[in-house]
């Protein structure tokens, strides 16, 4: 029957202001993406994915579910590539495909909420990414800071990293990011990550990565994981938490592991059982299409190498703009120095711009990033360096 009830509801969003008008300008330059760009500025799928998912797709497997710690030919190879085929690890580790490097992430910090027998305490850099902080809020952990960049430097605060570190209560648990910091740019050195891996030990702290960039910073994947493959060597029995959506660019397809490196073969049963009935209320299992598609990658030999010759020309890409907008910054007779823009690593560079200038970018040249001074380097192309270089050098004369 017709409703008779003539109601109509009153406008309940009357006080739902209009947000302000999308930028229509051709040239806007959009330096806030966190994923990779070609030189024309469009996304890129490496042709080796192509490759592997036309494999996938052709061999016609089931849908079955996979188990609870995913594509075994996956997480093996996972291990592999960031520890290193000889690594002592390898025997003595849990591993378990998650959902990209952000469930990695959090799998480790509900593991460490639950087992972790000292103070539930993670400290993360300042700045982080950052969903470190609401991701092992999360997670149930009290969520601390270390220092680690240096505002007047735009570099490393090694001393004072080093120092927050032995200040740290006995048996803190420190995340590391392993290579291409996010946000600024700024890793340590070779040198100085045995530094910290001392100061780590003296502390007899417990070292959790994130390694969200493997091959992506240097475009070698053997150099962007030496500090984990350090720490191992090292003696230190860390966590790590691995993503596959920059360094395959599988962004959506939520490619990622999270692995344990235990004492020996008997911690190793009990660490894995555990890890298994955490997943198992969190999601059950995770997808396949991605894994096997990472997997296809790291196991055929061609296709291996083929994958980390693109790595490289995504790394080089992105130095080669780092490279160039310094110069055209100083081709426009900038005082500045601007040699963080090429020292930094990674897909991001920390400008050192102020709030005020970043604003300024936006509103007066379309250029937009984060307010933080962060640009993307991976949205600089040949085509708009030029007129980035213009703007950057009209906000900070
Ligand atoms: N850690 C860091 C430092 C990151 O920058 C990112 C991606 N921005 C991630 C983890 C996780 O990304 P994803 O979940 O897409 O793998």
């Amino acid at each position: 029957p017709r409703s008779s009830v003539a109601f109509r509801q009153a406008s309940t969003w009357a006080n739902v202001p209009q947000g302000p008008p999308a930028d229509t300008f051709k040239e806007k330059i959009n330096l806030g993406v966190g994923a990779y760009r070609d030189d024309q500025g469009k996304p890129y799928v490496l042709p080796s994915v192509r490759t592997a998912e036309d494999k996938v797709v052709s061999a016609k497997l089931n849908k079955e579910y996979a188990g609870i710690t995913g594509v075994p030919e996956f997480t093996k190879a996972a291990a592999v590539l960031a520890y290193g085929a000889g690594s002592s690890a390898l025997d003595r580790l849990v591993i378990t495909q998650s959902i990209s490097g952000t469930g990695a992430l959090r799998i480790g910090g509900a593991f460490l909420q639950r087992f972790y027998p000292g103070a539930k305490k993670i400290y993360i850099p300042t700045p982080s990414w950052a969903n470190h902080a609401a991701v092992f809020k999360d997670s149930g952990l009290e969520v601390e800071k270390y220092r680690y960049y240096n505002k007047d430097t735009i570099g490393l605060d090694f001393e004072g990293m080093i120092a927050d570190i032995k200040g740290a209560p006995k048996g803190s648990i420190f995340l590391l990011h392993a290579c291409a910091h996010n946000p600024t740019g700024v890793d340590p050195t070779p040198e100085q990550w045995k530094e910290i891996s001392e100061a780590v030990k003296s502390g007899e702290h417990y070292a959790f990565f994130d390694m969200a960039y493997q091959g992506f910073a240097s475009g070698d994947t053997d150099k962007d994981a030496f500090p984990v493959r350090h720490f191992v060597e090292q003696g230190h029995n860390p966590c790590l938490a691995q993503s596959f959506a920059k360094n395959m660019g599988l962004y959506g397809e939520r490619v990622g592991a999270f692995s344990v490196v235990c004492a020996d073969a008997e911690e190793k049963k009990r660490v894995d059982s555990q890890i298994k009935i955490l997943v198992r209320p969190l999601y059950s299992n995770p997808p396949v299409h991605g894994a096997r598609i990472a997997s296809e990658i790291l196991n055929d030999p061609a296709l291996n190498k083929q994958w980390l010759g693109e790595v490289k020309g995504m790394a080089d890409r992105i130095i080669t703009m780092r490279a160039l907008l310094k110069k055209e910054l100083e081709n426009l007779g900038s005082k500045h120095d601007w040699s963080h823009i090429t020292s930094q690593i990674g897909m991001f560079a920390y400008t050192g711009l102020t709030p005020e200038q970043m604003d300024k970018l936006a509103k007066e040249h379309s250029v937009y990033a984060t307010k933080d001074g962060r640009i993307s380097v991976a949205g600089i192309t040949s085509g708009n360096v030029k007129r980035l270089a213009a703007a950057i050098h009209a906000v900070k004369p």
